[in-house]
C-alpha cells in the first residue's frame, strides 16, 4: 500500500526558484488541469503547481481519459511564457519527465512523439498542454503531467497492456515526492534554457524513437504516411512522403509501419 503523499517532502526536494514554490496539493481532484485553470484565471503566479493524489476525471489529448489511480503523480503547472515559446512546453515537459525518471528511478526512457514517455516500449507518463491566449499573447498555459509510479497498471484494462509504471519496471516502489520534485526541478531548468535560446529540442529529438523510420500519422481526419525525417524546434514532425514532398504535422497519432 502506497504511503500518503507528503507535500512537505516534495517541497524539501525542490531546488527551483519559482516552479512548485506555490503548491496546491489535494488528495483527490477531478482533474488538476481544472483547478489550475481556476487559479490561473484568478491570477496565480507563474510556476504555481496543482498536484493530486488521484484524479477521478483525468484527461489526455482530444478528450481522451487519463487513468489516475492512487500511487501516481498528477500535476499541472501554471506558466506564462512568451507566445513564441508556447509550443516548446510539450518538449520541455517530455524531457523533464524523462530526465526525472532516469535520475530518480534509474530507468531508461524513450519519448514517443508528440507527448508520451515510454519505458521498455510501454507508456509510463503522458503530457497535456493547454493554453489561453489574449490577442497575440499568452494569458496562461497549463502543463499537465501524469506519471504511473506506484500503481500496477495491469489492473486497468483501458490501458493494459500498453502502459507500465515505475514500480512495475523497478520491482519496488519509489518516492513520489522525490520523483515529482525531480521532474519539477528539470522542468524549470529546461523552461529557462528554452527562453534563453538554448536548442533543447536537440536532446528531445535524440530521445524520440521513431526518427528515420516509416510511419503512419493520423491527425484530425487526415492520414499521412512516409519517413519520419525530423522534428523542428516547435516539436512538429517533418514527414517525407513517398513522392519526396514534405508535410509538417504539429501533433497526431503515430504508428510504425512494418
Ligand atoms: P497515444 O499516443 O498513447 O495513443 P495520446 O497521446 O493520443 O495517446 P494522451 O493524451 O497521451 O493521448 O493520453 C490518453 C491515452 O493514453 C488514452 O486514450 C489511453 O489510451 C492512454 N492512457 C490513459 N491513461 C493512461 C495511463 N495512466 N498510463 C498509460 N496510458 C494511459
Amino acid at each position: 500500500m502506497t504511503a500518503r503523499f507528503s507535500a512537505r517532502a516534495l517541497r524539501e526536494g525542490l531546488t527551483t526558484s519559482f516552479v512548485g514554490r506555490r503548491l496546491e496539493y489535494r488528495a483527490a481532484l477531478g482533474s488538476t488541469q481544472d483547478l489550475a485553470r481556476e487559479l490561473a484565471q484568478a491570477g496565480a503566479a507563474e510556476g504555481t503547481v496543482v498536484l493530486a493524489g488521484r484524479q477521478t476525471a483525468g484527461r489526455g489529448r482530444l478528450e481522451r481519459s487519463w487513468v489516475s489511480p492512487g500511487g501516481g503523480i498528477y500535476l499541472t503547472a501554471v506558466l506564462r511564457p512568451p507566445a513564441e515559446h508556447l509550443k516548446a512546453l510539450v518538449i520541455i515537459a517530455g524531457l523533464a519527465v524523462a530526465r526525472g525518471i532516469e535520475r530518480v528511478a534509474g530507468l531508461e526512457t524513450s519519448l514517443k512523439w508528440p507527448n508520451d514517455v515510454l519505458v521498455a516500449g510501454r507508456k509510463i507518463a503522458g503530457i497535456l498542454s493547454e493554453s489561453e491566449l489574449v490577442g497575440e499573447g499568452v494569458s496562461y498555459a497549463l502543463v499537465g503531467i501524469g506519471v504511473n509510479v506506484n500503481a500496477d497498471m495491469v489492473a486497468y484494462p483501458e490501458t493494459a497492456p500498453l502502459a507500465t509504471s515505475v514500480m512495475t519496471e523497478l520491482g519496488r516502489e519509489v518516492s513520489r515526492e522525490a520523483l515529482a520534485a525531480g521532474i519539477l526541478n528539470e522542468f524549470e531548468a529546461l523552461y529557462l534554457a528554452a527562453q534563453a535560446g538554448e536548442p533543447i529540442h536537440e536532446e528531445w529529438r535524440a530521445r524520440l524513437g521513431m526518427l528515420g523510420k516509416q510511419v503512419q500519422v493520423r491527425f484530425g481526419e487526415q492520414l499521412e504516411e512516409g519517413l519520419a525525417e525530423d522534428v523542428d524546434s516547435d516539436g512538429s514532425l517533418i514527414l517525407r512522403r513517398a513522392d519526396g514532398s514534405h508535410v509538417t504535422i504539429a501533433a497526431g497519432d503515430v504508428t510504425l509501419r512494418s
